[in-house]
């Protein structure tokens, strides 16, 4: 009986790196010189000795047999791989086939991972607490609990460190966090720092860059500013709004109150909510003080979009 060679191709790219247990999928092309129909031959992948997925030859296009895809995962340890793709040949009925083989050689890298810290006070007091809170999510959306975090500080010192906690950060699928808290730098100014994935203590590698954030140190705030809003004309109270004092920032609540923590010194005050405006002012800081500000109502943006269609010249 005759024996016709095969030639074992990938019909999908192989990647040359993939991520740990990451889905794969592999498709393959057996072609015999002779265009010989081979479906319902099996195909197989082997890796480290072992068969790790099987399939078997599905159309034949009059020259070549392709497979199914076949579905398997990367292997779960970090490094270089090799795998064999082998078509093992049979006996047909007019023709005996030969074995092909197909070599893939792939590296294996961590799960990538996106880290995040935020909530810093800025301006935060010098010297004082820095309350953070640092996350890290798993593109893949692994479970993240245990995970170790550190924060490093301008001079490349650990400022802090935490454990992700149980459960995400609500509102996402996998944004794992902590909270953790370090001493602000005393010196007033600008600081740039940066968190990072310590270990991520999972049995899959996880990796992520490290993340900068950057924060302001100021002047301790010693003082408060008791702070009303009130819309105008209707005297009626005004929650939700953002009040600044110089850098210092608070909400207020539904009573239309808030306190501003705030240091010795001159500042601007202004607010910010949509459909509301103050004219700003300066106010000196020596003590704790009171401030009363009249919020004028004023068309929010989603009116001002509505006008700008209807006033817009449309003919
Ligand atoms: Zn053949
Ligand atoms: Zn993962």
């Amino acid at each position: 009986m005759p024996v016709h060679p095969t030639t074992l191709t990938a019909a999908l790219e192989f990647p040359a790196e993939v991520e740990v247990d990451a889905p794969l999928e592999i498709a393959l092309h057996v072609a015999c010189p002779h265009g010989c129909d081979l479906r319902g031959l099996p195909v197989e992948v082997v890796g480290a000795g072992e068969v790790l997925a099987a399939g078997e030859l599905a159309d034949h296009d009059g020259a070549a047999n392709v497979s199914d895809e076949i579905q398997l995962h990367a292997p779960r340890r970090v490094g270089e791989h090799e795998w064999t793709v082998r078509f093992p040949g049979r006996a047909g009925e007019a023709a005996e086939h030969a074995e092909s083989t197909l070599r893939l050689r792939f590296r294996t890298v961590p799960h990538a991972c996106s880290l995040t810290a935020w909530g810093a006070p800025s301006p935060a007091t010098a010297g004082g607490k820095l309350p953070l809170k640092v996350g890290v999510r798993c593109g893949r959306g692994c479970r993240l609990t245990g995970a170790r975090v550190a924060v490093i500080d301008g001079a490349g010192k650990q400022a802090a460190a935490g454990v992700l906690g149980e459960a995400p950060w609500p509102g996402t699928e996998a944004l794992y966090w902590t909270a953790v808290e370090a001493r602000a730098p005393v010196g007033e100014g600008v600081h740039a720092w940066t968190a990072l994935l310590a270990d991520a203590g999972t049995e899959l590698a996880h990796a992520a860059p490290p993340a900068a954030f950057g924060f302001r140190t100021g002047k301790p705030c010693e003082h408060r500013a008791t702070v009303r809003v009130i819309a105008t004309p209707a005297r009626t109270p005004v929650a939700g709004v953002e009040v600044r004092v110089g850098p210092y920032t608070a909400a207020t609540n539904a009573d239309g109150g808030a306190t501003v923590a705030v240091p010795r010194g001159t500042f601007e005050v202004t607010i910010r909510k949509d459909g509301f405006d103050a004219r700003p002012f300066t106010v000196a800081v020596d003590g704790d003080l009171q401030l009363d500000i009249e919020a004028r109502v004023v068309p929010g943006r989603i009116e001002l979009r509505e006008r700008a269609i209807r006033d817009f010249p449309w003919g």
